[in-house]
């Protein structure tokens, strides 16, 4: 029988993982994962290390091993390929360049060591490089490439084989996950565990959860204080779930809905669902055409905004100190729990780089070390789209208003005063913008101006004005 080498990357799972259920049909299998050592603890490291865990014991059910080890991809699949006599390496395609070398590399490897490979589907919806113009370009702009995506084959998910064969390692061939030592015993991520339970059939269960609970009121996604997102994001970023598994169950619920009002709206919220994920695609897609998208802006115009290299603001933003409810309630919470929902994290993002005017690029550092989610692609395709610097994305010159964004997202309150407790007696004409209160509110309130909250860090229409002021310089400069 064929002896295969399956590494994993961001495809921690057992369904449908196109590259390990062929390698079960072909011959006998070694799973591995590579992991790299990483100067920092990152949120999303605290989750890998829990489903790394999980993986480990899914695949022990189907009699495989997993093989963890530290170290260089090339190095290690070096040795892996001569210790264990291994003919193939299996594995599914991807362009995110965290924590392990690219798809080329692998490739290039492979060739010298004369063993075969072979790629498989991408942890996307569809193939890459397959949702093309009528000119067989990639597409730019959102609307069509949606559009051409839901007439395309969305990727079926994969049958896993009725048992594998492993091939059998020695223990010593692996470390224990505990002992890699991801998490760097930091005290940080020990609190994730509150608000998160990494793991693939809880993956499954949170799907289901959403589809029962949720998805009728996916129109009100984006009220933070709602909690209708369903929350999929860190397990479809490391792999726990594959989004054509999801992408099928939608569809199935749209079908399997009998009462025919319950079913329009189904249908409806079911669609607006899967078009966020689309995005995605889109996202995956935008980082195959343009891999320096993470450190380049995609319109060449914004590489010489005038950014501000104000560090003392950026810890203002990233304890969330800047005196803006709504940005503080959002900074706050990502930092508690590594999660904010989309509407949450534009508005942050948009005040970091328009109100603020701090390079995009340490805004999106800092949400690749404190997302509990963080994926490559999605990230680096938010923040060009807040900053405007993408190819489909917001205005540059249509700057949120902060206070109006939390009047309209959190008209209550319950969410600013969920995360931000010193605003808890603060009637709610004030709570969206408590500068604006009365000497004598404040003091009811037991707020100081300076010491229990802080004064807004910038003003809104000037801040608004100055950011336009300096977007018109590359304006003209393009
Ligand atoms: C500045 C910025 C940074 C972001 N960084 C990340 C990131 O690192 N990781 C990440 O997964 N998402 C990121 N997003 C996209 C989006 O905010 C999250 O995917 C979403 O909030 C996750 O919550 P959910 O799973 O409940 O979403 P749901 O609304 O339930 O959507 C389901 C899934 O669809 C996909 N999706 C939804 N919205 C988007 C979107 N706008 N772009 C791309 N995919 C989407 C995600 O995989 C998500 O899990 C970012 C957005 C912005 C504005």
């Amino acid at each position: 029988m064929k002896r295969i080498l399956v590494l994993f990357r961001n495809d921690l799972r057992t369904n449908d993982h196109p590259a390990l259920n062929q390698a079960g049909k072909d011959g006998e299998v070694l799973p591995v994962y590579i992991t790299h050592a990483r100067q920092q603890v990152h949120a999303s490291d605290w989750f890998l290390h829990y489903q790394l865990i999980d993986l480990k014991q899914s695949l022990r059910q189907l009699n495989l091993p997993l093989l963890v080890v530290k170290g260089d991809t090339v190095s290690v699949l070096q040795q892996f390929v001569d210790e264990f006599k291994i003919e193939a390496i299996y594995l599914n395609q991807t362009y995110i360049e965290t924590a392990y070398e690219g798809d080329q590399v692998i490739l290039e490897l492979a060739k010298k060591l004369a063993v075969q490979i072979k790629f498989f589907q991408p942890n996307t919806l569809v193939a890459f490089h397959t949702i093309l113009t009528n000119q067989n370009q990639h597409y730019k702009v959102f609307t069509p490439f949606w559009k051409r995506l839901i007439q395309a084959d969305i990727i079926k998910p994969t049958r896993a084989p009725a048992s594998y064969h492993a091939i059998n390692v020695s223990e010593s061939s692996s470390q224990e996950i505990e002992q890699l030592n991801l998490l760097k015993d930091s005290d940080w991520t020990a609190k994730f565990e509150h608000y998160w339970k990494p793991g693939e059939t809880y993956a499954h269960q949170l799907l289901e959860q959403f589809i029962n609970h949720a998805l009728p009121h996916y129109n009100e996604k984006e009220y933070p204080s709602l909690d209708i997102a369903s929350r999929l994001s860190p397990y479809i970023a490391v792999g726990a779930i594959s989004p054509r598994v999801i992408w099928d169950r939608i569809v199935e619920e749209m079908l399997l809905t009998e009462d025919q009002q319950d079913r329009i709206i189904i249908e409806k919220q079911g669609w607006a669902f899967l078009r966020q994920l689309a995005w995605r695609d889109f996202a995956y897609q935008q980082l195959a055409v343009y891999p320096d998208a993470k450190r380049k802006a995609l319109k060449e115009n914004f590489n010489q905004f005038p950014w501000l290299k104000d560090h003392q603001r950026f810890d203002a933003w990233k304890k969330g100190e800047t005196g803006y409810p709504l940005v503080d309630a959002g900074m706050r919470e990502l930092w508690e729990t590594g999660w904010i929902n989309n509407r949450v994290r534009m508005v942050v993002a948009s005040f970091l780089v328009k109100h603020l005017r701090i390079d995009w690029r340490w805004g999106q550092a800092w949400f690749e070390e404190t997302l509990i989610d963080h994926d490559q692609a999605n990230n680096v395709l938010g923040w060009q789209w807040v900053t405007g610097s993408g190819f489909d994305a917001a205005p540059y010159f249509r700057v949120f208003n902060p206070i109006r964004q939390a009047e309209k997202f959190d008209p209550d309150g319950t969410y600013i005063k969920q995360w931000l407790p010193e605003l808890t007696d603060l009637p709610i004409a004030y709570v969206h913008h408590p500068s604006k209160a009365p000497k004598a509110i404040l003091e009811q309130a037991n707020l100081e101006w300076g010491q229990t909250y802080p004064a807004p860090l910038v003003e809104h229409d000037q801040a608004r004005k100055q950011a336009l002021a300096a977007y018109d310089m590359i304006k003209e400069s393009k």
